[in-house]
């Protein structure tokens, strides 16, 4: 019987997952053209863009369903974050965007989504969380030295479930789920 490319995949392949704040339309616009700006054609596909909160790897469906039971009542605070710096990693010649003051509700949110994904065997990362959004990779560097002209306001106050699928042009991302869901206060839902 034949089928379509990837139709074989069934609940036992372990999916590669991790955690992110998702750009809205206007903030991802908004990002793209700082990449445009700073990283000209080497910048991530605008689609790509995100500020990973927890890498959860290559995960099965049990444990799947472990991880979103534990964030189903998940207290999501209101972030407020300023895009307003760009920063030079050497070693991974990773280009990014972040905060000058990355809100302490941030970490928190971090800090929370580590002590319930612990529970169902999830193992943070040694090294600190920082937060930042990658504009590209394999960039020569430096960073520019100016910070952004216009720095990029981004409230968000959801959680997304991200899955990476690589396909022949590296990773593609799909949104899989959104903790709390909930609407901004303006109404709107990015
Ligand atoms: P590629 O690996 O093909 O270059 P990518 O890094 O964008 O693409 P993934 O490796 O699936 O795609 O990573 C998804 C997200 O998780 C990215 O934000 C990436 O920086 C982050 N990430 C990947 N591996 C780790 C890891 N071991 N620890 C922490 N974060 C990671
Ligand atoms: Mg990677």
């Amino acid at each position: 019987m034949s089928s379509p490319a990837g139709a074989e995949e069934n609940a036992a392949t372990p999916r590669r997952l991790f955690l992110a704040l998702w750009p809205g339309v206007v903030e991802r616009a908004q990002i793209a053209e700082l990449a445009a700006q700073a990283a000209g054609r080497g910048r991530l596909r605008d689609a790509n863009l995100h500020l990973t909160l927890a890498f959860l790897g290559a995960t099965g469906a049990a444990r799947l369903a472990a991880y979103q039971a534990a964030l189903a009542e998940l207290p999501m605070p209101e972030l407020d974050l300023l895009l307003d710096r760009y920063g030079y990693w050497p070693q991974s010649r990773i280009l990014w965007l972040g905060s000058s003051r990355t809100p302490p509700e941030l970490y928190e949110l971090v800090a929370e989504l580590h002590r319930r994904l612990r529970r169902c065997g999830f193992e943070p990362e040694r090294r600190a969380f920082q937060a930042h959004i990658t504009l590209a990779r394999r960039f020569p560097g430096p960073a520019p030295v100016q910070p952004p002209a216009v720095p990029v306001r981004w409230r968000s106050a959801e959680v997304a479930l991200v899955e990476s699928i690589l396909d022949r042009q590296g990773a593609r991302y799909q949104v899989l789920q959104r903790w709390p869901g909930a609407r901004l206060a303006d109404g709107s839902m990015e």
